[in-house]
Parts: C-alpha cells; sequence; structure tokens
C-alpha cells in the first residue's frame, strides 16, 4: 500500500492486538434475500478466508435499507448452501457509537465539516464542467462560522463530511492489482444523523480485525476513499479482492425482476441448496463441488474467472455438472 501524503491525522485508534492472520468477512445490507450474485460472493468470501486461515465473520449492515426479517433469511440461506462463521453476528445498527467515536476522533483534528446542501444542489454542481465524475464539489467545505449559524438556523439538516486532504488514493486489490480512484469529501455522517456506509465498514473492518475484504467489483470505487479514510484514522487497510458480479443474459446486474434468482425460487424450481452450490462452483471453475469443503481444497484464487458470470435465471443451473 503506497503511503500518500496526508497532513492531518486523527488520533490513532488504540491499537488491537495483532496476532497471526486476522478475518475476512461478508457483509451483506439486508435489504431482501440474497441472490445467485450475492451468495457466489459470499462462498467467494468464505474461500478467500479460510483458504489462508483465516476468520470469517459476517456482519449486518442494518444502517440503510432494512428489510423486516431478510437478515435472518440471508443468514438461513448462507448456511444451507454450506458456509460456516465465527460468532457473533454483528449488526451495525448496534454499533452506533462506535461511529460517534471515529467521527469525533475526525472532528478533533479539523478532518471534519458540516455540508447543508441538498441532493439537488450537488447534482447541479457536479454536472459543473471540469466537475470529477460524482465528487462531491466542495460547496461547504470552506463556509464561515456564520453562514454556517445561518444555515443552520434555516433548519437544513446538516450532513458532516470529511475534509479530504487528496483527490485520489491507490490501493491493491488481489485480483486487479493496484487501483486508484476518486477521493472527495465523503459523507461520514448523513443529515438524518445515520452514520454512513464509507465511514461504518471502514470502523467495523478495523474494529472487528479484518484484514481481507472481499466483494463484489461494483463496490471497487469506494475502496480508494475508505483507505484513506482508514489512513487517516490510523488504522491498517485491509487487503482487497474484489470479485465479478453475475449478469443477466442482457448483460445487466443480475436482479430481482430477472426470475428465479434467490436460493429460496431455486428450491421452489425443485433445485437443492447443494445444487445450487455446485453452480455456483462451477461457475467459479470447479466442477462437482459438493460442499464448500470439497471446493476448499481445490480454490486457487489466482485462476478465478475474471469475467462476470452470465446467468440465465430461467434455466436450469448446470444440471449435468451436480449431484
Ligand atoms: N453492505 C454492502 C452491500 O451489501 C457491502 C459492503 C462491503 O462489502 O463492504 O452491498
Amino acid at each position: 500500500m503506497p503511503a500518500e501524503p496526508a497532513t492531518a491525522k486523527a488520533e490513532p485508534a488504540p491499537a488491537k492486538a495483532e496476532t497471526g492472520p486476522g478475518s475476512g468477512r461478508f457483509a451483506p445490507s439486508p435489504s431482501g434475500d440474497l441472490h445467485l450474485g450475492n451468495l457466489r460472493t459470499g462462498l467467494l468470501a468464505w474461500l478467500f478466508a479460510r483458504s489462508t486461515g483465516r476468520g470469517f465473520l459476517l456482519r449486518v449492515e442494518d444502517l440503510d435499507r432494512v428489510k423486516k426479517g431478510a437478515a435472518q433469511r440471508q443468514l438461513e440461506d448462507l448456511a444451507a448452501i454450506g458456509l460456516d462463521w465465527d460468532p457473533p453476528v454483528v449488526w451495525q445498527s448496534q454499533r452506533l457509537p462506535l461511529y460517534e467515536t471515529a467521527l469525533e476522533r475526525l472532528t478533533t483534528a479539523g478532518l471534519t465539516y458540516e455540508c447543508f446542501c441538498t441532493r439537488k444542489e450537488i447534482q447541479q454542481a457536479v454536472t459543473a464542467p471540469h466537475g470529477p465524475m460524482g465528487a462531491y464539489p466542495g460547496t461547504c467545505r470552506n463556509l464561515t462560522e456564520a453562514q454556517r449559524r445561518q444555515r443552520r438556523a434555516e433548519g437544513r439538516p446538516a450532513a458532516l463530511r470529511l475534509r479530504a486532504e487528496v483527490t485520489e488514493f491507490t490501493v491493491t486489490d488481489l485480483l486487479l492489482g493496484e487501483y486508484r480512484g476518486a477521493v472527495d469529501d465523503l459523507v461520514l455522517r448523513r443529515g438524518d444523523g445515520t452514520p454512513a456506509y464509507n465511514l461504518a465498514v471502514v470502523v467495523d473492518d478495523a474494529e472487528q480485525g479484518i484484514d481481507q475484504v472481499v466483494r463484489g467489483d461494483d463496490l471497487l470505487p469506494s475502496t480508494p476513499r475508505q483507505a484513506y479514510l482508514a489512513t487517516l484514522l490510523g488504522l491498517r487497510v485491509p487487503e482487497y479482492a474484489h470479485v465479478p458480479l453475475v449478469l443477466n443474459p442482457a448483460g445487466q446486474r443480475l436482479a430481482k425482476r430477472d426470475g428465479a434468482v434467490t436460493l429460496r425460487d431455486r428450491i421452489e424450481l425443485g433445485e437443492t441448496p447443494a445444487q445450487v452450490l455446485c453452480a455456483l462452483a462451477a461457475s467459479l471453475g470447479y466442477s462437482d463441488a459438493k460442499t464448500p469443503s470439497d471446493l476448499l481444497k481445490r480454490f486457487r484464487p489466482d485462476t478465478l474467472p475474471r469475467e462476470p458470470w452470465r446467468l440465465d435465471p430461467n434455466g436450469l443451473l448446470q444440471p449435468s455438472a451436480c449431484p
């Protein structure tokens, strides 16, 4: 991980004893049932962790987009395809003080500011010429105290943003190599008081001793921001592996509307969880795996397909290769 200049730093977090390998993790958002793409990413996260002697943790990212009962169903589905994890399962909604402590440390170091912009104002500003794609243009970065008071008095809810001192940061990915991407003044706490995903994920990964993050490659663009934030907080940057997504026949990211995409949908079609596992394994280049442990013996990250898995959820999943 190349060190990059960061002049201000929050006081480092009290270091956890770093003994032996840490853990990998899977951190689904409980917005509904996991689809085959999510299950495949969960399987990969398990394989990367277990094949390197790491623990494997599950974290329910329930700060946002929560559907009642979904987290429980997600855990049941992961168990049904044969994955196991080290207790306890962690729920972000029960860890709010941890995120607040990190925010206080950043604020004390002068690394945050209040942002009163509405979504619409930001959209209008970022479509201005020369604005980096999707990056916050810094509208509220240099407000005077009087301007901030005025906006508060107007009753505008303030989000808290990072006062980033770099515009890019480089991370290393086990599958993709070096990736340099944008860092902007990302939101750390939303206007409604909810800690933002990018903050929570960084705080949690470090606090849980997670030193390996395996997840879908749709999250790659967030990774430089997260690694930079970890660095500011004096936290260890985990190793990353961003894995290809599953696509529907039209080449779009697999979604619920594509048909029988969840484990429960597949069971209704007459497939067993073992067959689904076997099909996921086949999509990774391993035929006849009956359990994740079968797969673990043969797992080689360097031979993983680097292309998305194209899946027609209206057909049967690889019936010939599977039990
Ligand atoms: N909760 C996020 C999601 O389900 C994943 C976060 C992560 O793996 O860092 O998309």
